[in-house]
């Protein structure tokens, strides 16, 4: 399936009917598969056959849909998970525990950095937050003989900056250590991170590759490219006897290839339990079928409006990776050639009330707490997401009052222009 086109991938790629069988793979609604005998079951259990027993850990529809997007970012394993946070919390937790240490740009998603920060730092794992437009020099200081993994955003939520990949991944790989991107608003479509680098690949499927606002989801995909029987004091968990899985050792039974997402299937899956609902999953593979269709109509949309938005008197800045004079336009034509995302953020003139006006006169962008779906929605975080917090707060959280983000959706360009123009003159 992989020799196939991305385009091909996603429309084919995980499954491949045989004589007679569902062209769309089916949802398999059980939460438990029958055997004839013990012995059959028991196999199973110790990892010793391949088949399904509870869809806690794996799930038909499951695994379609996880094969898919392993072929469209070019990796060798894949597994789904319940949310986007979750796919960051396996993917780290995987390989690290109470004692370790990761290194982790400091421009991500908000609820990213809340889960490094507050919730896996009471779990005893200590973050180093480094400015991802760091020297060299910089980022190298931030290393510790503890630290365990490398992390990024590809292009941030919301910040919008791109993630320089290789001098992240050159100084992973320098001390030993896996290079793990969220690749969420990029999409493999735009930005294949395991061709610059990366390790582990994330993603908060719930954006873009759902591309609907259906279902919130995750997925890691492993590159297998880690040879973690370098480093067998690092990553113990990967090269010694699980003895929650009689003895198993990963690297040795499933190879650099299968280790890492068997093991987050076999351990994290099972005592954790953060799976996807088959339905989701049967949901996910559709949106899926048409993501090469659809990032090139966000890219085009997204970029008309910022340009429009550029020469709007009442516009005070715009950020869009895609857009001529951007901070990022030069990275992002060296990496996605193709395009970035369909997110802009701008700000209005008049700060926090004249975004909130231009809020208001909005008629076909909703207001929503979301992103990277098809019809276009926008947010102003300083009266949602961080209403709590006064103008000073807001500068230290790099929110400015007037922030708006604005997610370019499928529609016509000239509707979303339009709809945009009369808002901002209504302010
Ligand atoms: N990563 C990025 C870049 C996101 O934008 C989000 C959510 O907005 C997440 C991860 C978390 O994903 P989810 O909401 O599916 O848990």
């Amino acid at each position: 399936m992989s020799d196939y086109k991305i385009n091909t991938n996603c429309v084919h790629g995980g499954y491949t009917a045989k004589n007679g069988e569902a062209r769309n793979f089916p949802i398999v609604q059980s939460t438990t598969f029958r055997y004839a005998t013990s012995e059959a079951m028991a196999k199973l259990f110790d990892l010793e056959a391949s088949g399904y027993f509870y869809t806690r850990l794996q799930n038909p529809t499951n695994d379609v849909t996880a094969a898919k997007i392993a072929a469209l970012e070019g990796g060798t394993a894949a597994m789904l998970t319940s949310s986007g946070q979750a796919a960051s919390l396996f993917s780290i937790f995987n390989i690290c525990g109470a004692g370790d240490h990761v290194i982790s740009s400091s421009t991500i998603y908000g609820g990213t950095y809340n889960l490094f920060a507050v919730t896996m730092k009471r779990m005893g794992i200590d973050f180093t937050f480094v400015d991802p437009d760091c020297t060299p020099e910089e980022l190298e200081a931030a290393f510790k003989p503890n630290t365990k993994a490398v992390f990024g955003e590809s292009i941030a939520n919301p910040a919008l900056v791109v993630f320089d990949i290789e001098k992240f991944a050159k100084a992973a790989h320098s001390h030993g250590v896996p290079l793990i991107v969220d690749n969420t608003f990029a999409t493999p479509i735009n930005f294949r991170p395991i061709e610059w680098g990366a390790d582990i690949v994330i993603h908060s499927t719930t954006k873009y590759m759902d591309g609907h606002a259906m279902t919130v989801g995750g997925v890691i995909v492993d590159s297998g490219k880690f040879d973690w029987t370098k480093y067998p004091d690092k990553y113990p968990g990967l090269t010694t006897p699980d003895e929650s899985y009689h003895g198993i050792v990963y690297t040795e039974r499933f190879g650099l290839e299968g280790a890492y997402i068997t093991k987050a299937v076999a351990q994290l899956m099972r005592d954790l339990g953060a799976q996807v609902a088959p339905m989701n999953a049967f949901l996910l593979n559709m949106g899926l079928e048409t993501l090469h269709l659809r990032m090139p109509r966000h890219c085009e949309n997204a970029l008309a409006l910022a340009k429009f938005l550029k020469g709007h008197k009442n516009v005070e800045w715009v950020n869009y990776p895609g857009l001529e004079g951007d901070k990022y336009y030069d990275l992002a034509k060296k990496l996605m050639p193709n395009g970035t995302c369909g997110v802009i953020t701008f700000g209005v003139k008049g700060g926090r009330k004249a975004a909130e006006k231009f809020m208001a006169g909005l008629k076909l962008a909703s207001i929503a707490t979301h992103v990277a779906d098809a019809k276009t929605c926008v947010l102003h975080p300083a009266s949602a997401t961080h209403r709590q917090m006064n103008d000073e707060e807001l500068a230290a959280a790099g929110v400015s009052p007037d922030l708006i983000r604005f997610s370019v959706g499928i529609e016509d360009k000239d509707d979303i222009i339009a709809d945009v123009k009369q808002a901002l003159e209504s302010i």
